[in-house]
């Protein structure tokens, strides 16, 4: 793969990370719950569910994508996009790991 490869990907036409079909994987941090709280959004420290080592995790649907999934304008935008978890911060596109979930998409 090129070393421009990553900006070639589109989340848009993806979210292959945001559907982990996996409860509990997609962790949030403490200081997450700390900065909803401050911004007064109660309702998605409430949305959450216990995840893995301990830490707190996005909730999921039916379908194995984070609950916050989806929007009017395309189903692979986040929802909460502006105030989203940290990890969905620092999550890197073009990641080896972003390849994964790709793949176990069947995009690539
Ligand atoms: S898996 Fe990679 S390309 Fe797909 S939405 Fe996540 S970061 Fe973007
Ligand atoms: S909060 Fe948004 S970016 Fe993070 S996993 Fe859920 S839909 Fe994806």
């Amino acid at each position: 793969m090129s070393a421009d490869a990553p900006l070639t990907l589109d989340c848009l036409a993806c979210g292959a990370c945001c559907r982990t079909g996996r409860d509990g994987c997609i962790l949030v941090p403490a200081e997450d719950l700390a900065r909803w709280k401050s911004l007064g959004r109660e309702d998605l420290v409430a949305q959450l569910q216990p995840g893995h080592f301990g830490e707190a995790a996005f909730a999921t649907r039916d379908d194995g994508a984070c609950v916050h999934l989806g929007t009017e304008a395309s189903a692979n935008a986040c929802a909460i996009y502006e105030v989203r978890g940290t990890t969905c911060r620092d999550f890197e596109r073009g990641s080896a790991q972003c390849h994964e979930f790709r793949r176990d998409a069947g995009l690539e």
